[in-house]
């Protein structure tokens, strides 16, 4: 089995964790941008944070056999600072054309604020100009009206749906993101929040179209194995391996897309469904 993990904060996370990474079959991580704890006080810090997530962050991930791909964007908590908000917004257009950016994000709401409202729907108009997918960010508070919320602005935008992830679902909010055509993120944490055992009644309940599985490793109680560990958990389950591969591999690298992934082609890049229609970000030369 060899995974993506569609989301997770290498930025806080050490040399062990690549290593055991790499060891659990973890092939390529996708690293949001985000909140690092410490509330940041000037641009500045936001442009070195960038650029240390398209540079020196893919580099040592390539130390341990990993690809290295990342989303840029002013998260949801950050937005509430109006005058820093405003000058991160400045910037961001410079990092969102470089390569290794496969989305915009991690976007949203974090308490549901005017401020937060404005910059979400800044970043979703930049999104689209730079034909990027969106990965919206749900707040972990008041998720249910923060998750509706989030897909009501963009359907107002008229943003197609199978570029947008709503993450950290849940089984408060699964079947509404799926059922209004978004993919469906799901961090699997080692206790609070998602369980591995509640992402598997969701898996078994919903299936494989849409769904993504991520560990949102960060500076917090996390665990950056947890999607092979979840993978692991659901076969013990009954879930059948090509599902799992489809779940962990194929799934994250369709919804980003195969030319923003760019991934060699020893690590068999081409998904097994690329064919599908459904899918307009695949290059049609690469979806035999
Ligand atoms: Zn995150």
């Amino acid at each position: 089995m060899k995974y993506i993990d569609p989301h997770t904060h290498c930025f806080s996370r050490t040399t062990d964790d690549y290593q055991a990474m790499y060891l659990a079959g973890i092939r390529v991580v996708v690293e949001p941008s985000f909140w690092l704890g410490q509330p940041r006080t000037s641009v500045g810090t936001f442009r070195d944070y960038f650029s240390s997530l398209l540079e020196f962050e893919p580099s040592r991930a390539a130390d341990f056999g990993i690809h290295h791909r990342c989303t840029i964007g002013l998260n949801p908590k950050e937005a509430n600072d109006e005058a820093l908000a405003a000058e991160v917004l400045e910037i961001l257009p410079e990092f969102l054309s470089r390569e290794g950016v496969v989305a915009i994000g991690e976007l949203g709401y974090d308490l549901l604020t005017d401020a937060e409202e404005k910059a979400y729907i800044k970043q979703i108009e930049m999104g689209l100009s730079h034909n990027l997918p969106i990965m919206v960010h749900t707040p972990h508070r008041d998720k249910l009206r923060g998750t509706i919320r989030s897909m009501d602005i963009l359907k107002d935008m008229d943003v197609p749906e199978n570029q947008v992830i709503i993450d950290h679902s849940t089984e408060e909010t699964t079947a509404l993101i799926l059922d209004r055509g978004y993919w469906a993120g799901h961090t699997v944490y080692p206790e609070t929040k998602l369980t591995a055992e509640r992402f598997a009644n969701l898996f078994f309940d919903f299936g494989n179209e849409r769904m993504l599985l991520n560990s949102s490793a960060d500076w917090g109680k996390s665990d950056p194995l947890n999607v092979a560990k979840t993978a692991v958990y659901l076969e013990s389950r009954g879930a059948n391996l090509e599902d799992l591969q489809r779940l962990v591999w194929d799934n994250p690298l369709n919804f980003f897309g195969l030319h923003r992934m760019n991934l060699p082609d020893v690590l068999g890049a081409v998904p097994s469904d690329a064919s599908s229609r459904t899918h307009s970000l695949i290059r049609p030369e690469l979806a035999k």
